[in-house]
């Protein structure tokens, strides 16, 4: 059992074992290595023996201990309930006037677990093996592991909350299949998942919100961490309604902020998604692993306009039975669809990977879609398009079927494009969707600030560089059901924390610096609005670090960026002032914030020559154009450490070793 040792979190600490600076690409300027503190032994025990090593905190004892949790979408609402149930005095922030509106409820396709309820040869070890190559071997096995195995409690869990899964006629669990797999493991409520899943975790939040356990502060939003003496105690946050800035002091603090795609403008994330909370954490010394690594998700709602602000997803779930094409020739790309003859339209999904057909991986048919409309074979305004077609669908299935699947998704299409979808197939094109990114943790979702956790999109993840469909619900739950809730006790059980308060000069500090900023950004008296900042910050990332990033678009956004940057602290224009309601104040504070997000982002991508998953550099292909890794080098989480407004960032690595899945070139031919 002496490998269980390695389970204590009060060890996790950067190890600053600086290797000979190398220069790469201009890029990194000291190589440290990072250990992630996984448990040794099989694979198949090292959560349950973690677990059995952990420390615990007497029934007692747990009510003396103050747990500050920001974010209540599903990662934070699930992690609350839980450590509120377990009688840990639990305060929850969020930015939404109620946890029911965060952007988890947007979810639609489903949760994956590997219950093999279909008897179609799913396993946990299927699942952890999906998982590893669907993120293109960049994700750690042994936290790949532990998602699958956690996976099949989660639908227990969510089934006993009464969470209205599809059930067949027979009253069992309904499943479908979703991208990169060939089996059926995806449980699904029709097109809202993630809105019954979050009622599901909402409820067992106000169950322990009316038993006076959890402490729910809405409409709050963090705008610093505070660290006494290397370790997190608190935060800072404004209360929107009144403008008033209030330190909260705790024993740990939990990040389930989710991700950062609206780092790009246009995205399929809720318009209120941002990067603040994880970012000034950063800058408070917590790593930031893989921020290059951002998924395109390729069935989206084509953008129509200039002035549009939000893209609309349509769920993955609909490649189980929609088939993907676009005309054989440029030229009929102008004529309506259903004018075109079956032998000339191109599925190219079934006609390059026969096996796997249109439920390819995400950053596959996202890049498949890009290269088709890049030969000029792109349907609708722009040439931006391709077609999901539920023709056959309709003819083998029956139009009811069909409608009672998918019926929401459609009744969405028909709402934004006009289109009656069961009579035309609908038009789609790739858009940004969710970011493998965020805040590096270890084993037990610990950032390199003790006391510090992340859950959820938030943390990089364990998706690698690229997330398989279903996956990020699973994740976010495993997360906030199971793994913090023993793993934040553990640290309170072992940590040695002095009582502080909120007059100590950290706080006063961290104070200081939230009103400095928000100043700044009142006082300044310029013309430009956040959004067209906001627009022009997206455009450059999604040109030069989207769907295909070179060293020569990377270079270009990181010329661009810090002038952006500079304009928008010089010319934006924000009205009212600090101590009312104003929105225009809180998307400049998180606009400053993703303008510095931005580039880290491109500096990340430009260092990594390699391609793997969602991660795509158009020097680094095989002869078939799919992405092609550099295992010698990259095989490993860049996590990056804040230096400064004017420095370079330095680059920590954790290497990835791979025991149980061999390194292989991906294929779903
Ligand atoms: C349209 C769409 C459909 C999707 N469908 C699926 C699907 O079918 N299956 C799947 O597995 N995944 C899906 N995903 C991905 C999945 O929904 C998300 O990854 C997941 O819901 C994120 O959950 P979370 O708890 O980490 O964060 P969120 O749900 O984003 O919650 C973040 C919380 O943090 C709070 N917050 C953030 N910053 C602050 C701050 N500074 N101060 C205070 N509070 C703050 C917010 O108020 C919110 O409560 C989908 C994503 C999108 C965009």
């Amino acid at each position: 059992m002496g490998a269980l040792n390695e389970c204590n979190m009060l060890d996790t600490k950067v190890e600053k074992r600086a290797i000979p600076a190398v220069e790469q690409n201009g890029a990194p300027n000291e190589r440290n290595v990072l250990d992630a503190k996984i448990p040794s032994g099989p694979i198949e025990q090292k959560w349950d023996r973690c677990r059995f090593d952990m420390k615990l905190v007497n029934p007692a004892n747990r009510r003396k201990h103050k747990i500050l949790i920001v974010g209540s979408g599903l990662a934070g609402a699930a992690a609350a309930a839980t450590l509120g149930e377990q009688g840990y005095q639990v305060h929850c922030f969020s930015f939404h006037d109620t946890p029911r509106r965060a952007h988890s409820i947007a979810a639609q396709g489903g949760i994956n677990a590997a219950k093999n309820y279909r008897n179609d040869g799913d396993s946990i070890y299927r699942l952890f093996l999906d998982t590893v190559k669907g993120g293109d071997f960049r994700a750690r096995e042994g936290n790949s592991y532990r998602l699958a195995q956690v996976s099949v409690h989660i639908i227990d869990q969510c089934v006993a909350q009464g969470v209205p899964f599809a059930r067949d006629y027979g009253g069992l669990l309904e499943t479908r299949s979703f991208g990169g797999v060939q089996v059926e493991r995806t449980f699904y409520a029709r097109g809202q998942t993630g809105q019954q899943l979050l009622l599901g975790a909402y409820q067992a939040l106000e169950q322990q919100i009316a038993a006076g356990a959890v402490t729910m502060h809405p409409r709050t939003e963090m705008l610093d961490l505070v660290a006494i003496d290397g370790v997190a105690r608190g935060i800072v946050a404004r209360d929107l309604r009144t403008g008033a800035v209030r330190s909260h002091v705790g024993d740990v603090v939990l990040l389930c902020t989710g991700g950062y795609s609206n780092v790009f403008y246009l995205s399929t994330n809720a318009k209120a998604s941002n990067c603040t909370a994880i970012w000034r954490a950063h800058r408070r010394g917590a790593l930031f692993g893989n921020p290059c690594f951002t998924q395109i998700h390729p069935t989206c709602i084509p953008q129509s306009g200039e002035y549009q602000s939000k893209l609309v997803l349509m769920s993955e779930s609909l490649r189980n039975d929609g088939r993907i094409w676009v005309p054989k020739k440029k030229e009929d790309t102008r004529r309506r669809a259903n004018d075109i003859p079956e032998s000339e339209r191109d599925y190219y999904l079934e006609r390059r990977y026969p096996s796997f057909g249109n439920l390819v991986p995400r950053d596959v048919a996202s890049r498949n879609a890009k290269e088709v409309c890049d030969e000029g074979r792109g349907v609708g305004p722009g040439g931006h398009g391709v077609y999901l077609d539920f023709r056959e669908a309709i003819g083998r299935l029956g139009l009811d079927n069909v409608r009672e699947k998918y019926g929401n998704l459609f009744e969405i299409y028909e709402r934004i494009t006009g289109d009656n979808a069961y009579d035309v197939p609908m038009r789609i094109y790739p858009a940004p969707h969710y970011t493998m990114g965020g805040l590096w943790v270890d084993y037990h979702l610990m950032t390199t600030i003790p006391g510090l956790f992340a859950g959820g999109e938030a943390n990089f993840s364990d998706q690698g560089a690229n997330r398989l469909g279903a996956s990020a619900l699973m994740q976010g739950l495993s997360d906030g059901y199971f793994i913090l809730p023993a793993t934040v006790p553990n640290y309170l059980a072992r940590a040695k924390l002095e009582r502080v308060d909120t007059s100590h000069a950290a706080f006063r500090e961290a104070e200081a610096e939230v009103r400095r900023r928000t100043q700044a950004l009142l006082k300044s008296d310029g013309r430009r609005t956040v959004d067209s900042v906001h627009r022009e910050l997206g455009r450059l990332m999604w040109d030069n670090c989207g769907m295909a990033r070179s060293e020569e678009s990377l270079r270009r956004a990181l010329g661009k960026i810090p002038e952006l940057r500079e304009e928008f602290h010089k010319t934006v224009r924000v009205l009212g002032t600090e101590e009312e309601l104003n929105q225009s104040l809180e998307k400049a504070g998180r606009v400053a914030d993703f303008l510095e997000l931005a580039e880290l982002m491109c500096t990340d991508a430009l260092h990594r020559t390699e391609s793997c998953g969602g991660h795509f550099r158009v020097e680094s292909q095989t002869p078939e154009g799919e992405a092609k890794r550099d295992d010698a080098n990259f095989c490993y989480v860049a996590a990056w450490e804040w230096k400064g407004a004017d420095r370079a960032p330095a680059l920590h690595k954790e290497p990835l070793t791979f025991e149980h899945i061999l390194l292989a070139q991906r294929s779903y031919k």
